[in-house]
Protein backbone atom coordinates (compact mmCIF):
# COMPACT_ATOMS: atom_id res chain seq x y z
CA UNK A 1 0.00 0.00 0.00
CA UNK A 2 3.01 2.28 0.84
CA UNK A 3 3.02 5.57 0.90
CA UNK A 4 0.51 7.07 -1.29
CA UNK A 5 -1.95 9.85 -0.62
CA UNK A 6 -5.69 9.22 -1.13
CA UNK A 7 -6.70 5.71 -1.90
CA UNK A 8 -9.91 4.99 -3.93
CA UNK A 9 -11.08 0.96 -3.79
CA UNK A 10 -13.11 -0.09 -6.50
CA UNK A 11 -14.91 -2.55 -6.35
CA UNK A 12 -17.22 -4.78 -8.76
CA UNK A 13 -19.21 -7.76 -9.39
CA UNK A 14 -15.93 -10.12 -9.72
CA UNK A 15 -14.77 -9.62 -5.98
CA UNK A 16 -18.95 -10.29 -4.42
CA UNK A 17 -18.43 -13.63 -6.67
CA UNK A 18 -15.12 -14.11 -5.41
CA UNK A 19 -16.02 -13.45 -1.42
CA UNK A 20 -19.53 -14.71 -1.31
CA UNK A 21 -20.35 -16.29 -3.93
CA UNK A 22 -22.65 -13.43 -5.53
CA UNK A 23 -23.96 -13.90 -8.96
CA UNK A 24 -22.45 -12.01 -11.66
CA UNK A 25 -24.52 -9.44 -13.95
CA UNK A 26 -24.87 -12.07 -16.44
CA UNK A 27 -26.15 -14.71 -14.13
CA UNK A 28 -28.31 -12.72 -12.20
CA UNK A 29 -32.00 -13.82 -11.76
CA UNK A 30 -31.47 -16.11 -14.55
CA UNK A 31 -29.13 -18.52 -12.78
CA UNK A 32 -31.27 -18.34 -9.84
CA UNK A 33 -32.29 -21.93 -9.92
CA UNK A 34 -28.76 -23.33 -10.76
CA UNK A 35 -27.13 -21.47 -7.80
CA UNK A 36 -30.08 -22.20 -5.22
CA UNK A 37 -32.30 -24.90 -6.23
CA UNK A 38 -32.97 -27.60 -3.35
CA UNK A 39 -32.49 -31.23 -3.60
CA UNK A 40 -35.77 -32.48 -4.27
CA UNK A 41 -37.27 -35.57 -2.65
CA UNK A 42 -37.94 -38.43 -4.48
CA UNK A 43 -40.67 -41.33 -4.32
CA UNK A 44 -42.62 -43.51 -6.54
CA UNK A 45 -45.10 -41.31 -7.91
CA UNK A 46 -41.81 -38.78 -9.29
CA UNK A 47 -40.13 -35.82 -7.76
CA UNK A 48 -41.82 -33.59 -5.23
CA UNK A 49 -41.69 -30.02 -6.29
CA UNK A 50 -43.86 -28.29 -3.60
CA UNK A 51 -41.33 -26.72 -1.56
CA UNK A 52 -39.34 -25.75 -4.30
CA UNK A 53 -42.56 -24.19 -6.76
CA UNK A 54 -43.12 -22.51 -3.45
CA UNK A 55 -39.06 -21.43 -3.26
CA UNK A 56 -39.23 -20.33 -6.51
CA UNK A 57 -42.97 -18.42 -7.36
CA UNK A 58 -41.56 -15.58 -8.29
CA UNK A 59 -38.87 -17.08 -11.05
CA UNK A 60 -41.48 -18.65 -12.77
CA UNK A 61 -43.44 -15.47 -13.08
CA UNK A 62 -40.21 -14.19 -13.94
CA UNK A 63 -39.83 -16.60 -16.75
CA UNK A 64 -43.13 -15.68 -18.16
CA UNK A 65 -42.39 -12.34 -18.45
CA UNK A 66 -39.24 -13.42 -20.51
CA UNK A 67 -41.65 -15.34 -22.63
CA UNK A 68 -43.65 -12.41 -23.20
CA UNK A 69 -40.74 -10.62 -24.20
CA UNK A 70 -38.46 -12.41 -26.04
CA UNK A 71 -39.89 -15.02 -29.11
CA UNK A 72 -37.02 -17.40 -28.09
CA UNK A 73 -37.98 -17.83 -24.76
CA UNK A 74 -42.00 -18.52 -24.90
CA UNK A 75 -41.06 -22.33 -24.01
CA UNK A 76 -39.83 -21.37 -20.68
CA UNK A 77 -42.59 -21.25 -18.38
CA UNK A 78 -43.68 -24.98 -20.10
CA UNK A 79 -40.40 -26.36 -19.58
CA UNK A 80 -39.81 -25.20 -16.13
CA UNK A 81 -43.04 -26.86 -14.98
CA UNK A 82 -41.68 -30.18 -17.09
CA UNK A 83 -38.18 -29.90 -15.18
CA UNK A 84 -38.65 -32.56 -13.02
CA UNK A 85 -35.73 -33.06 -10.78
CA UNK A 86 -33.46 -31.23 -13.07
CA UNK A 87 -31.70 -28.23 -12.70
CA UNK A 88 -32.79 -25.37 -14.93
CA UNK A 89 -29.93 -24.30 -16.67
CA UNK A 90 -30.62 -21.43 -19.36
CA UNK A 91 -27.07 -20.18 -19.37
CA UNK A 92 -25.84 -21.25 -22.78
CA UNK A 93 -28.46 -19.39 -24.87
CA UNK A 94 -28.17 -15.81 -23.02
CA UNK A 95 -26.61 -12.87 -24.95
CA UNK A 96 -25.98 -9.31 -23.23
CA UNK A 97 -29.72 -8.30 -24.33
CA UNK A 98 -31.24 -10.92 -22.39
CA UNK A 99 -29.53 -9.37 -18.98
CA UNK A 100 -30.78 -8.03 -16.30
CA UNK A 101 -29.99 -4.56 -16.54
CA UNK A 102 -31.17 -4.47 -20.05
CA UNK A 103 -34.33 -6.43 -19.34
CA UNK A 104 -34.90 -3.67 -16.33
CA UNK A 105 -34.05 -0.41 -18.66
CA UNK A 106 -36.60 -2.18 -21.38
CA UNK A 107 -39.57 -2.76 -19.05
CA UNK A 108 -39.19 0.78 -18.21
CA UNK A 109 -39.38 1.98 -21.59
CA UNK A 110 -42.34 -0.12 -21.89
CA UNK A 111 -43.66 1.37 -18.84
CA UNK A 112 -44.41 -1.73 -16.85
CA UNK A 113 -44.07 -1.01 -13.18
CA UNK A 114 -45.00 -4.55 -12.12
CA UNK A 115 -42.31 -6.31 -14.47
CA UNK A 116 -39.60 -3.94 -13.14
CA UNK A 117 -40.38 -4.61 -9.19
CA UNK A 118 -41.03 -8.33 -9.71
CA UNK A 119 -37.44 -8.25 -11.30
CA UNK A 120 -35.67 -5.93 -8.77
CA UNK A 121 -37.34 -7.83 -6.26
CA UNK A 122 -35.79 -11.64 -7.92
CA UNK A 123 -32.87 -10.00 -7.75
CA UNK A 124 -32.51 -9.50 -4.49
CA UNK A 125 -33.74 -12.96 -3.90
CA UNK A 126 -30.98 -14.59 -6.03
CA UNK A 127 -28.05 -12.31 -4.05
CA UNK A 128 -29.96 -12.98 -0.77
CA UNK A 129 -30.32 -16.57 -1.47
CA UNK A 130 -27.16 -17.26 -2.82
CA UNK A 131 -24.69 -15.55 -0.49
CA UNK A 132 -27.11 -16.78 2.47
CA UNK A 133 -24.11 -18.58 5.11
CA UNK A 134 -21.52 -18.42 2.76
CA UNK A 135 -17.90 -17.45 4.11
CA UNK A 136 -17.19 -14.22 2.77
CA UNK A 137 -13.61 -14.88 3.43
CA UNK A 138 -12.18 -11.84 0.98
CA UNK A 139 -14.04 -9.63 2.23
CA UNK A 140 -13.34 -9.99 5.66
CA UNK A 141 -10.08 -10.03 5.41
CA UNK A 142 -10.15 -6.59 3.29
CA UNK A 143 -11.86 -5.30 5.92
CA UNK A 144 -9.26 -6.72 8.83
CA UNK A 145 -6.61 -6.18 7.54
CA UNK A 146 -6.04 -3.42 5.00
CA UNK A 147 -8.83 -1.08 5.97
CA UNK A 148 -9.34 -1.03 9.54
CA UNK A 149 -5.43 -0.54 9.29
CA UNK A 150 -5.83 2.98 6.87
CA UNK A 151 -7.07 6.50 8.35
CA UNK A 152 -11.04 7.22 7.10
CA UNK A 153 -9.76 10.25 6.12
CA UNK A 154 -7.76 8.91 3.19
CA UNK A 155 -9.74 6.04 2.47
CA UNK A 156 -12.52 5.73 0.22
CA UNK A 157 -14.53 2.36 -1.38
CA UNK A 158 -16.61 3.01 -4.23
CA UNK A 159 -18.59 -0.26 -4.69
CA UNK A 160 -20.80 -1.13 -8.16
CA UNK A 161 -22.71 -4.21 -6.16
CA UNK A 162 -26.14 -4.55 -4.75
CA UNK A 163 -25.23 -6.76 -1.83
CA UNK A 164 -24.01 -6.10 1.53
CA UNK A 165 -21.50 -8.43 2.06
CA UNK A 166 -19.03 -5.76 2.80
CA UNK A 167 -21.24 -5.31 5.97
CA UNK A 168 -21.56 -8.42 7.69
CA UNK A 169 -22.34 -8.74 11.19
CA UNK A 170 -18.58 -9.28 12.74
CA UNK A 171 -17.24 -6.10 11.32
CA UNK A 172 -18.96 -4.36 13.96
CA UNK A 173 -16.68 -2.12 16.03
CA UNK A 174 -13.69 -3.42 13.27
CA UNK A 175 -14.53 -0.35 10.56
CA UNK A 176 -17.76 1.89 10.23
CA UNK A 177 -19.09 2.84 6.84
CA UNK A 178 -20.79 5.89 5.86
CA UNK A 179 -23.20 5.43 2.49
CA UNK A 180 -23.19 9.12 2.22
CA UNK A 181 -26.72 9.11 1.65
CA UNK A 182 -29.59 10.62 3.54
CA UNK A 183 -31.76 8.07 5.18
CA UNK A 184 -35.42 8.54 5.95
CA UNK A 185 -35.55 6.48 8.44
CA UNK A 186 -33.00 4.11 9.82
CA UNK A 187 -33.75 0.60 11.33
CA UNK A 188 -32.65 0.85 14.86
CA UNK A 189 -30.50 -2.15 15.20
CA UNK A 190 -28.52 -0.61 12.40
CA UNK A 191 -28.40 2.65 14.20
CA UNK A 192 -25.72 1.10 16.90
CA UNK A 193 -23.14 0.71 14.22
CA UNK A 194 -23.79 2.70 11.11
CA UNK A 195 -21.55 5.63 10.61
CA UNK A 196 -20.27 4.98 14.28
CA UNK A 197 -17.13 6.56 14.78
CA UNK A 198 -14.63 7.65 12.13
CA UNK A 199 -16.41 6.11 8.95
CA UNK A 200 -14.91 5.36 5.91
CA UNK A 201 -17.03 6.46 2.62
CA UNK A 202 -18.93 4.10 1.17
CA UNK A 203 -20.29 4.93 -2.45
CA UNK A 204 -22.73 2.79 -3.91
CA UNK A 205 -23.02 4.29 -7.43
CA UNK A 206 -26.09 1.08 -8.11
CA UNK A 207 -27.71 1.28 -4.94
CA UNK A 208 -27.88 -1.10 -2.12
CA UNK A 209 -30.28 -4.00 -1.27
CA UNK A 210 -30.41 -2.69 2.42
CA UNK A 211 -31.73 0.55 1.30
CA UNK A 212 -35.41 0.03 0.50
CA UNK A 213 -37.41 2.39 -1.42
CA UNK A 214 -41.08 3.76 -0.78
CA UNK A 215 -42.98 2.89 -3.86
CA UNK A 216 -45.86 5.50 -3.30
CA UNK A 217 -43.70 8.82 -0.88
CA UNK A 218 -40.44 7.69 -2.42
CA UNK A 219 -38.86 7.70 1.60
CA UNK A 220 -35.42 5.91 2.01
CA UNK A 221 -35.04 3.58 4.27
CA UNK A 222 -31.72 2.01 6.11
CA UNK A 223 -32.38 -1.53 6.89
CA UNK A 224 -30.27 -4.10 8.83
CA UNK A 225 -27.93 -5.39 6.65
CA UNK A 226 -28.34 -8.89 6.81
CA UNK A 227 -31.31 -10.03 4.91
CA UNK A 228 -33.48 -13.41 4.31
CA UNK A 229 -34.74 -14.01 0.79
CA UNK A 230 -38.37 -13.26 1.78
CA UNK A 231 -37.43 -9.44 3.97
CA UNK A 232 -39.11 -7.31 0.88
CA UNK A 233 -42.08 -9.26 0.72
CA UNK A 234 -45.59 -7.15 1.64
CA UNK A 235 -42.81 -4.77 3.05
CA UNK A 236 -44.27 -1.23 3.74
CA UNK A 237 -43.51 2.26 4.20
CA UNK A 238 -42.83 3.72 8.10
CA UNK A 239 -44.29 7.33 7.55
CA UNK A 240 -47.50 7.36 8.86
CA UNK A 241 -50.48 6.61 5.90
CA UNK A 242 -48.52 5.99 3.45
CA UNK A 243 -49.30 2.66 2.76
CA UNK A 244 -46.44 2.64 0.16
CA UNK A 245 -44.48 -1.11 -0.51
CA UNK A 246 -40.92 -0.70 0.04
CA UNK A 247 -38.89 -2.46 -2.57
CA UNK A 248 -35.19 -2.48 -2.47
CA UNK A 249 -33.43 0.89 -3.92
CA UNK A 250 -31.07 -0.79 -6.64
CA UNK A 251 -30.17 1.37 -10.09
CA UNK A 252 -29.50 -0.09 -13.12
CA UNK A 253 -27.17 1.78 -15.52
CA UNK A 254 -29.14 3.53 -17.87
CA UNK A 255 -32.10 4.44 -14.82
CA UNK A 256 -32.16 7.76 -13.78
CA UNK A 257 -32.81 7.83 -10.27
CA UNK A 258 -33.03 11.90 -9.74
CA UNK A 259 -31.22 13.87 -6.64
CA UNK A 260 -31.17 10.62 -4.93
CA UNK A 261 -28.08 8.82 -6.56
CA UNK A 262 -26.78 11.55 -8.21
CA UNK A 263 -25.38 13.35 -5.23
CA UNK A 264 -23.45 9.87 -5.18
CA UNK A 265 -22.03 10.04 -8.62
CA UNK A 266 -20.86 14.04 -7.79
CA UNK A 267 -19.26 12.29 -4.54
CA UNK A 268 -17.95 10.03 -5.94
CA UNK A 269 -15.99 11.84 -8.78
CA UNK A 270 -14.32 14.35 -5.73
CA UNK A 271 -13.32 11.15 -4.16
CA UNK A 272 -11.61 10.04 -7.94
CA UNK A 273 -10.47 13.29 -8.43
CA UNK A 274 -8.27 13.42 -5.02
CA UNK A 275 -7.32 9.95 -5.37
CA UNK A 276 -3.42 9.58 -5.40
CA UNK A 277 -4.29 6.03 -5.37
CA UNK A 278 -6.84 4.01 -7.15
CA UNK A 279 -7.24 -0.01 -6.72
CA UNK A 280 -9.77 -1.75 -8.98
CA UNK A 281 -10.67 -5.25 -7.85
CA UNK A 282 -12.98 -7.59 -9.58
CA UNK A 283 -14.20 -4.54 -12.11
CA UNK A 284 -13.60 -4.87 -16.03
CA UNK A 285 -15.18 -1.22 -17.30
CA UNK A 286 -17.17 -3.31 -19.68
CA UNK A 287 -18.49 -1.41 -22.55
CA UNK A 288 -21.73 -0.90 -21.87
CA UNK A 289 -21.08 0.87 -18.37
CA UNK A 290 -20.86 4.30 -20.61
CA UNK A 291 -21.59 6.04 -17.39
CA UNK A 292 -18.70 4.41 -14.88
CA UNK A 293 -16.59 4.24 -17.74
CA UNK A 294 -17.23 8.21 -18.28
CA UNK A 295 -16.68 9.11 -14.73
CA UNK A 296 -13.86 8.08 -14.08
CA UNK A 297 -12.78 9.67 -17.74
CA UNK A 298 -13.95 12.80 -16.33
CA UNK A 299 -12.42 12.39 -12.57
CA UNK A 300 -8.80 10.55 -12.55
CA UNK A 301 -5.72 12.97 -12.79
CA UNK A 302 -2.88 11.99 -14.99
CA UNK A 303 -0.70 10.70 -11.83
CA UNK A 304 -3.37 9.00 -10.05
CA UNK A 305 -0.76 5.40 -9.89
CA UNK A 306 -3.88 2.69 -11.11
CA UNK A 307 -3.44 -1.35 -9.50
CA UNK A 308 -5.43 -3.59 -10.99
CA UNK A 309 -6.67 -6.80 -9.56
CA UNK A 310 -8.23 -9.08 -11.84
CA UNK A 311 -9.03 -13.25 -12.02
CA UNK A 312 -8.26 -15.40 -15.36
CA UNK A 313 -7.18 -18.75 -15.98
CA UNK A 314 -3.22 -19.48 -16.04
CA UNK A 315 -2.92 -19.79 -19.76
CA UNK A 316 -4.76 -16.61 -20.28
CA UNK A 317 -2.57 -14.12 -18.37
CA UNK A 318 -0.51 -12.89 -20.91
CA UNK A 319 -3.30 -12.16 -22.98
CA UNK A 320 -5.26 -10.89 -20.44
CA UNK A 321 -2.04 -8.39 -19.37
CA UNK A 322 -2.20 -6.96 -22.45
CA UNK A 323 -5.58 -6.30 -22.67
CA UNK A 324 -5.94 -4.57 -19.53
CA UNK A 325 -2.66 -2.28 -20.72
CA UNK A 326 -4.25 -1.44 -23.52
CA UNK A 327 -8.00 -1.13 -21.96
CA UNK A 328 -6.95 0.90 -19.81
CA UNK A 329 -4.79 3.07 -22.21
CA UNK A 330 -7.83 3.75 -24.45
CA UNK A 331 -10.18 4.35 -22.01
CA UNK A 332 -8.45 6.73 -19.52
CA UNK A 333 -5.00 7.38 -21.45
CA UNK A 334 -3.74 5.81 -17.88
CA UNK A 335 -1.02 3.20 -17.80
CA UNK A 336 -1.28 0.34 -15.05
CA UNK A 337 0.12 -1.56 -12.53
CA UNK A 338 -1.42 -5.15 -12.71
CA UNK A 339 -1.11 -6.80 -8.99
CA UNK A 340 -2.18 -9.63 -9.72
CA UNK A 341 -4.46 -12.18 -12.04
CA UNK A 342 -5.30 -14.48 -9.46
CA UNK A 343 -8.24 -12.80 -7.85
CA UNK A 344 -9.03 -10.96 -4.52
CA UNK A 345 -7.84 -13.37 -2.35
CA UNK A 346 -4.23 -13.05 -3.76
CA UNK A 347 -4.45 -9.39 -3.47
CA UNK A 348 -4.76 -10.02 -0.05
CA UNK A 349 -2.16 -12.28 0.52
CA UNK A 350 0.08 -9.98 -1.14
CA UNK A 351 -1.06 -6.75 0.84
CA UNK A 352 0.01 -9.10 3.85
CA UNK A 353 3.56 -10.62 2.94
CA UNK A 354 4.27 -6.55 1.97
CA UNK A 355 2.80 -5.67 5.78
CA UNK A 356 4.86 -8.19 7.27
CA UNK A 357 8.22 -6.92 5.09
CA UNK A 358 7.96 -3.60 6.49
CA UNK A 359 6.96 -4.44 9.96
CA UNK A 360 9.88 -6.76 10.09
CA UNK A 361 12.38 -3.66 8.58
CA UNK A 362 10.89 -1.47 10.65
CA UNK A 363 11.46 -3.84 14.00
CA UNK A 364 15.11 -3.94 12.68
CA UNK A 365 15.14 0.02 12.06
CA UNK A 366 14.44 0.12 15.74
CA UNK A 367 17.31 -2.03 17.14
ZN1 LIG B 1 -44.14 5.92 1.70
Amino acid sequence: MGNYGKHVFVLGAGASHESANIPLGKDLVWNYHVDCGLLVPYDNTGPDLREENENFTNYRKFLELAASIFPEFKSLPKKWDNRGMNVFRLYSRLEKRHYIDELLELLQKQGNKEGAKLVKYLIFEHIAQASFNRPNTSYKRFVKEILKIKRPQTTSVISLNFDCMLQEKEFINEVYFDYLINFDWIDHNRTQFYRCSNPIPLIKLNGSLDWGICENCGRLHLYYPFMYRTFYKNKACTKQQCGGGVTPFIVIPHEKYGEKINSLWNIAKNHLKDADQVTVIGYSFPEYDKDVIKLFQDSLNTNVRIEVVDKCQNDQKKKQTEYLKKKYMELFKLSIEIITLDGFSDYLDIQGNQADIRRTSNQKGER
